[in-house]
C-alpha cells in the first residue's frame, strides 16, 4: 500500500497522485501544470507507467490545476471510470471543453508564427474530442463512501474550497491490513461565502495537506464584505467603473453574493453589475442549478430576496458586441471579467478603456502570478502594456486580501489539530512555503513525522 506523488509537490499545479493497494492502481486527481511553455509540455504530457492497469480516477475539484490532463487520459485509451462529485462532473463540462479549446488556438497561433521558419508543426496537448471521450467517463457522487476499486473505498467530504469540491479518504485494505490515507488537498476555509466549512477526517494515518499558503496569513473572511463595499462606494462616489479582473470559477459567484448581501443589508445601492465573461455565465448557471450544496448564509439570504446568483440587477454579456458597447461606456458600474490574473480575455478591453481614467479602480480578488499584467499593477507600475500598447495606469488598484479559497497557515494547523492523523505529508506549495509549514507542524508537535517527498517519491504505507 502506497502513495506516489506524480506532481503538484513542490508547487501549486500539476497535483496528481497514484495510489495503491490490494495489486489495484487508483489515480487520485490529474491536474495541468502550468509555467514555461516547453517544460510545462513535458510534464503535461507524462503518463502514468501502465496506464491500461489504473482501475479509476478520483477527482477533487474542478479547478483545472487538478482535473486539466484528465483529457490526456482519454487520448492514450484510458477508459475506466473518473469519480467526482455530480457538482464537479458538471463544471468539469465547461471547464474541460474551454481548455481544450485554449490547447487547440495555443497550437494554433504557434503555427501561424513557426511557419514562416519551416518548423515541425506544434499539434495540440489534446483536443476538443479528447476533452468530450474523456467527460463521458465522469461518474458522478454526493458526498457519500464508494468502492472504486478491489481493496480501495473512497469518501467525498467537502472540502470548502470552491462548489462541489471535495477531500477524499482513502481507506485502503491489503493481507488483513488496513491503512486510513486522507489527502486534504485543496482545503478551502471556514466562514467562505456560498461553500459549505471544510469538514473534518477521522482516524486518518497518513495526512496528505496542502502547503500553497504555508507560510502566509489571510485578512478574515468575515472582512471581504467590508472591503468589498468600501472601494464600491468610493469609486462610485467619484463616478467611476470598478473592474474586478476574477477567475470565472467560484471568484466571480462569491462577489455577486457579496454584493446581493450588501445591498440587502442596506450598505450599497443598486448599481449595476456587468459579468462579463461567456464561460463565467455557465458556471453561475451550475451555482444556481445546485444550490443544496450551498451554506446557510447563502440559504438565509435567498429566502429574504429570492434568486441570489442571477438576480435582475447582474446582467451576463454574451456577445462580443455587447461587451464592446460596455467598455466604450462611462456610465459607473460594477465589471466582472476574466481572465484573474489579466493575462487574456474580455477584462483586458476593460482595461485598455479604463485604466486611463482616475475615477475607476480596478478591484484585485486573486492570486497574481510572476510576470502577469495583475501582478504589475498590484505592483503599482505606472505605465503598463495592453495589446502591445503602453497605457498610463491612472485607475486606483485596490488589493482585497480577504478573498481566498486557501487555508492559510493558522487555518492548516487548526486543521491538523482536529484531525490528529498520525503523520503528514506536505503537497502543493513552492519550497518556501512548504519547509515553513513543516517547520510549524514540527514546533507544535501534533503529529509523529512530517514528510516532504519529492516528485514521483513514494510513501509507504503499509
Ligand atoms: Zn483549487
Amino acid at each position: 500500500m502506497r502513495i506516489q506523488f506524480l506532481g503538484g509537490v513542490e508547487t501549486v499545479t500539476g497535483t496528481k497522485y497514484l495510489i495503491e493497494a490490494n495489486g489495484s492502481r487508483v489515480l487520485r486527481d490529474f491536474g495541468l501544470f502550468q509555467g514555461r511553455r516547453q517544460m510545462s509540455r513535458e510534464i503535461n504530457e507524462a503518463m502514468p507507467d501502465e496506464l491500461d492497469t489504473i482501475e479509476a480516477v478520483v477527482l477533487s475539484h474542478a479547478h483545472i490545476d487538478h482535473s486539466g490532463t484528465i483529457p490526456m487520459l482519454a487520448k492514450h485509451g484510458y477508459q475506466g471510470p473518473i469519480y467526482t462529485t455530480r457538482v464537479t462532473r458538471d463544471l468539469c463540462g465547461i471547464m474541460l471543453r474551454d481548455a481544450a479549446h485554449i490547447q487547440e488556438q495555443d497550437a494554433a497561433y504557434l503555427n501561424q508564427k513557426t511557419n514562416r521558419k519551416g518548423a515541425e508543426p506544434v499539434t495540440p496537448l489534446y483536443t476538443t474530442e479528447d476533452a468530450e471521450a474523456a467527460l463521458t467517463l465522469f461518474k458522478g457522487t454526493g458526498y457519500e463512501t464508494i468502492t472504486v476499486a478491489s481493496g480501495i473505498e473512497v469518501s467525498f467530504i467537502e472540502a470548502g474550497h470552491i462548489l462541489g469540491s471535495a477531500m477524499n479518504v482513502f481507506t485502503l485494505r491489503e493481507g488483513g491490513k488496513e491503512v486510513r490515507l486522507g489527502v486534504a488537498v485543496d482545503l478551502g476555509r471556514r466562514g467562505l461565502p456560498l461553500v459549505r466549512n471544510p469538514e473534518l477526517m477521522q482516524d486518518i494515518d497518513l495526512l496528505v495537506l496542502e502547503s500553497t499558503y504555508g507560510d502566509r496569513e489571510h485578512g478574515e473572511v468575515a472582512g471581504a464584505d467590508d472591503q468589498l463595499c468600501q472601494v464600491v462606494e468610493e469609486t462610485i462616489n467619484k463616478g467611476g467603473k470598478v473592474l474586478i479582473p476574477s477567475f470565472a470559477l467560484e471568484r466571480a459567484q462569491e462577489i455577486i453574493f457579496h454584493l446581493a448581501s450588501l445591498q440587502h443589508a442596506g450598505r450599497l445601492p443598486r448599481i449595476p453589475v456587468y459579468v462579463d465573461s461567456p464561460m463565467a455565465d455557465k458556471i453561475t448557471q451550475v451555482f444556481s442549478d445546485n444550490a443544496q450544496y450551498m451554506n446557510d448564509e447563502f440559504h438565509r439570504l435567498r429566502a429574504k430576496i429570492g434568486e441570489v446568483m442571477r438576480p435582475d440587477w447582474v446582467t451576463f454579456t454574451s456577445s462580443v458586441n455587447d461587451s464592446k458597447a460596455l467598455t466604450q461606456s462611462k456610465d459607473p458600474a460594477i465589471v466582472i471579467a476574466a481572465s484573474g490574473m489579466c493575462e487574456y480575455g474580455r477584462i483586458l478591453h476593460h482595461l485598455k478603456h479604463g485604466i486611463e481614467n482616475p475615477a475607476n479602480t480596478v478591484v484585485i480578488v486573486g492570486f497574481q502570478a510572476a510576470h502577469t499584467l495583475g501582478r504589475r499593477l498590484v505592483e503599482g507600475e505606472r505605465e503598463v502594456k495592453i495589446f502591445g500598447d503602453m497605457f498610463q495606469r491612472k485607475a486606483d488598484v485596490k488589493v482585497l486580501d480577504a478573498f481566498s479559497a486557501h487555508a492559510d497557515y493558522h487555518e492548516l494547523l487548526a486543521y491538523v489539530e482536529a484531525v490528529k492523523p498520525r503523520r503528514v505529508c506536505l503537497a502543493h506549495g513552492e519550497t518556501s512555503q512548504r519547509e515553513a509549514l513543516a517547520e510549524r507542524l514540527r514546533a507544535a508537535n501534533l503529529v509523529e513525522d512530517v514528510l516532504l517527498p519529492e516528485t514521483n517519491a513514494y510513501v509507504e504505507l503499509g
